[in-house]
């Protein structure tokens, strides 16, 4: 590999809250080779999946997930906060350190059976992607992989996810 992908991940102290370090994935994506190489090695893992469909988790899961999607060749579903979507959805309450949070996914739009892949830009303790791939389960789909561009391994979402039974991969960790 020419680029070194980690150089272009940034650390953020204390964002959105004291004490959190943010990785902050923009620098990468302003990089074009950069964005290149990642949506090159992401695309490289779903394309022999052969999925029907790629989804999304808003917002950072949009921008890895159409590059994927519009890579390998298959549809674009987006996974929203509540309220975001403007057609009659389903969707799951998930449990967040303080409080709960909620995922929508327009009805009708992964069809029963489907084998989805799911993207988000990271993952830490797991909490959305295993909210998103039930909410996915729920419609019947088959989530064949769930893929980052970053996991936190100490938070151990990967292997939360993967114990749900929805194999994991992650470019940077
Ligand atoms: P989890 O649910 O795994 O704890 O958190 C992952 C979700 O929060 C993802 O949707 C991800 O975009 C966001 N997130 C949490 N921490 C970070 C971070 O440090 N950097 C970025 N880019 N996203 C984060």
């Amino acid at each position: 590999m020419s680029i070194h992908l980690a150089d272009l991940v940034r650390t953020i102290p204390d964002f959105p809250k004291a004490g959190i370090q943010f990785r902050d994935i923009t620098t990468l994506l302003a990089d074009g080779e950069g964005f290149r190489t990642l949506i090159d090695e992401l695309a490289a893992i779903a394309r022999p999946l052969d999925p029907d469909l790629v989804v999304g988790i808003e917002a950072r899961g949009f921008i890895l997930g159409a590059a994927i999607a519009l890579a390998i060749g298959k549809g674009f579903v987006p996974v929203r906060k509540a309220g975001k979507l403007p057609g009659v959805t389903v969707g799951i309450d998930y449990v967040l350190e303080y409080g709960t949070d909620r995922l929508e996914l327009h009805r009708g739009q992964v069809p029963n059976g489907s084998r989805v892949i799911l993207v988000d830009d990271l993952i830490a303790t797991g909490g959305t992607a295993i909210a998103a791939a039930q909410l996915l389960r729920e419609q019947g789909a088959d989530v064949l992989m769930a893929l980052f561009a970053i996991d936190l391994p100490d938070l151990g979402g990967r292997a939360a996810l993967e114990a749900e039974g929805v194999a994991a991969r992650a470019i940077l960790t």
